[in-house]
C-alpha cells in the first residue's frame, strides 16, 4: 500500500494448523463410522472459508455445509469440486444460481420445492434436494406430523430427486435424554417413509451428537466445531488438536504506580506498583470485551497473565509485575493450545462458536502445516 514504508508487521493474528485441522476431521470419521459433511459455515467458524475448503478438498467428503449462497460462491471460488449443501433456507432470487450450479438445498416448504422443480425443468435436470424434518431444532424443517403425505407430494415433482433426509440436534451437549428420544424419533420416522434404503443419505448429528451418541439410523454426520479442535461434549478433548491460536504482541511496557486506572472506567485501579503490558489486540479484533473484570488471562513467555480493566477496541492491558523476561514485542497468546478458547468463551459469558466466528477481518489469518 506504501512502497517507500513497507513494513507494518499485524498488530494480531491467527495462526490455523490445517495439520491439526486434518486430524480433528480423521477423529469425526472414527466416531461418526459414517461420511461427512465438513460444516465450514461463518467462514469456517472464523478459519476462513475458502482455505479451509481448499484444506480438504481432497478428504472424501460427501459434502460441505455452508450456511448460504454467499457462502457456496466462496468455495466455487476456492476451485473445490466437493458437492456443497446448503444448510439454511434459500431467497426465492437464488435458486436459479443453486439449480444452475447442482448445490444441494434442503427443503422445508412445499413452495420451495414447487419452485425448484420448476427451475429444474426448464434447464432439463433434476435437482438433488433434501427433506429437512423438525424434531425438536424449531428453526426449518417440515415438522414430523403428516410426513408421509408431504413425501408423496414431492416425489409428484419431476424436476427433483428427494436424495436425503436430515434434521438438527438442538440439545446434544446439554439434554442427553431428550437427544437419545430425538435419534429414536428419527429412526423410527425413516421406518415410516420406507427404511433406510429409501434416502441415499440420512443425517443428524452435529459435533456433539458424533462424539457422545451412537446413532444407527443415519450414514451421514455433519461435523463443525469438533473438526476446529474443541469438543462440546467434556471428555472428548483430549482426543482433539487445537486449530486457530489467536496471537498478538506486547507494544508498550509501563510502570504505573499505585492508585492509577487502567482502561476505561477507572474499573481497575492498581493496589500496588504496577508493571503493565499493553497488547495490540481489542474488541475489534473479535477477542471478547465480556472478559473485562471476569477473570480473563493471556499467556506470555511461557506463563499467564491476568487482563487488567477493560479490553478496548485495538489494546488491552495485562498485568506482568515482577515478569523482568517480557519485553515489548513479545507475543502473546489470547487463547490456542496453552489457552483453551473455552476458557476464553467462559470467562465472556457465552460459547466457544460465537468467539471463533467473531474474530474479525482485521486479523490475519497463517495457515501453517504444523
Ligand atoms: C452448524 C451446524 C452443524 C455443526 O454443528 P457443530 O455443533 O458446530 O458441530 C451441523 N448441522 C447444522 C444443521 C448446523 O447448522
Amino acid at each position: 500500500m506504501n512502497d517507500d514504508f513497507p513494513v507494518s508487521p499485524p498488530r494480531a493474528w491467527a495462526e490455523i494448523d490445517l495439520t491439526a485441522l486434518r486430524s480433528n476431521l480423521a477423529v469425526a470419521r472414527q466416531a461418526s463410522g459414517v461420511a461427512l459433511m465438513a460444516v465450514v459455515k461463518a467462514g469456517a467458524y472464523g478459519h476462513g472459508l475458502e482455505e479451509i475448503a481448499r484444506a480438504l478438498a481432497t478428504e472424501d467428503l460427501a459434502f460441505f455445509g455452508v450456511a448460504n449462497v454467499r457462502e457456496a460462491r466462496q468455495i466455487r471460488h476456492a476451485g473445490v469440486a466437493t458437492r456443497i449443501y446448503l444448510l439454511g433456507p434459500t431467497w426465492s432470487a437464488e435458486r436459479e444460481e443453486i439449480v444452475a450450479r447442482d448445490w444441494t438445498p434442503c427443503i422445508s416448504t412445499l413452495e420451495e420445492a414447487r419452485e425448484f422443480d420448476a427451475l429444474a425443468a426448464a434447464r432439463g435436470v433434476r435437482l438433488k434436494v433434501h427433506l429437512a424434518v423438525d424434531t425438536g431444532m424449531g428453526r426449518g424443517g417440515f415438522l414430523m406430523d403428516g410426513l408421509a403425505e408431504i413425501l408423496a407430494a414431492l416425489e409428484r415433482f419431476a424436476g427433483l430427486e428427494i436424495e436425503g433426509i436430515g434434521s438438527h440436534l438442538p440439545s446434544a451437549d446439554e439434554d442427553e435424554e431428550f437427544t437419545r428420544h430425538q435419534m429414536a424419533g428419527f429412526a423410527a420416522l425413516i421406518d415410516e417413509l420406507g427404511g433406510p434404503a429409501r434416502f441415499r443419505w440420512r443425517h443428524l448429528s452435529n459435533s456433539a451428537g458424533i462424539l457422545g451418541y451412537a446413532n444407527g439410523s443415519c450414514n451421514l454426520a455433519r461435523p463443525g466445531l469438533m473438526l476446529y479442535g474443541i469438543s462440546p461434549l467434556p471428555g472428548f478433548q483430549q482426543q482433539l488438536r487445537n486449530v486457530m491460536t489467536l496471537k498478538s504482541r506486547v507494544t508498550l511496557l509501563r510502570n504505573l504506580p499505585a492508585g492509577h486506572g487502567v482502561s476505561y472506567g477507572r474499573a481497575f485501579v492498581t493496589n500496588r506498583p504496577t508493571r503493565v503490558a499493553t497488547v495490540g489486540i481489542g474488541y475489534g479484533d473479535g477477542y471478547p470485551r465480556q472478559v473485562s473484570g471476569h477473570g480473563g488471562e493471556v499467556w506470555i513467555e511461557g506463563r499467564r497473565f491476568p487482563i487488567l480493566g477493560r479490553v478496548t477496541m485495538d489494546q488491552l492491558m495485562v498485568d506482568v509485575t515482577g515478569c523482568t523476561e517480557i519485553c515489548e514485542g513479545a507475543e502473546v497468546e489470547l487463547f490456542g493450545a496453552n489457552l483453551p478458547v473455552s476458557e476464553v468463551a467462559g470467562h465472556a459469558q457465552t460459547i466457544v462458536w460465537e468467539i471463533l466466528t467473531g474474530i474479525t477481518p482485521r486479523v490475519m489469518r497463517c495457515y501453517l502445516e504444523l
